[in-house]
């Protein structure tokens, strides 16, 4: 069934860096994904230990922490139909390296961790991101 629906992705600091946001933002609304709104900023702790609150008590939880403070993120909240599975579809899986090619992390990505983008990845998580991130899940903020 087609929704219409809202979704926040993360442009990590290394993608930014290397000037890929563009090339993300491009394939996204090539796609049919609408910008809503966009922000630069530099991720801190306790907004990581928020964002990543489900990884926190992983091994590597530290490094994940110091590559996405390592510079600023693009947040972005897009909306479209299904736009939440249809931007995770255009992802790809989790390991760059296994990821499909003509997949953005399958073409883009490094390895696990730097796979150039975070994306929502169920309905509750784009409402609690979008907040986070935008302060509104409201489209005319
Ligand atoms: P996704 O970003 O695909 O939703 P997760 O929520 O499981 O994946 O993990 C969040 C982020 O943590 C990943 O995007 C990646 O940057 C990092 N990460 C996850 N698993 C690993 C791992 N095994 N090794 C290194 N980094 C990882």
């Amino acid at each position: 069934m087609k929704q219409h629906e809202m979704t926040l992705i993360l442009v990590k600091p290394d993608a930014v860096a290397e000037g890929l946001t563009g090339e993300v933002l491009h394939r996204l609304e090539k796609a049919g994904l609408k910008i809503i709104n966009c922000r630069m900023l530099r991720l801190n702790g306790p907004l990581l230990k928020e964002h990543y609150a489900h990884l926190a008590q992983l091994p590597f939880f530290p490094e994940i922490e110091q590559f996405m403070s390592s510079g600023p993120v693009v947040a972005v909240a897009l909306a479209g139909e299904n736009a939440i599975a249809k931007v995770r579809d255009l992802l790809g899986p989790t390991d760059s390296t296994k990821a499909p090619k003509g997949t953005i992390r399958g073409d883009l990505g490094k390895d696990k961790m730097h796979n150039v983008l975070h994306a929502s990845d169920s309905a509750e998580t784009a409402q609690a991101e979008l907040r986070r991130f935008f302060g509104s899940t409201d489209p005319k903020v």
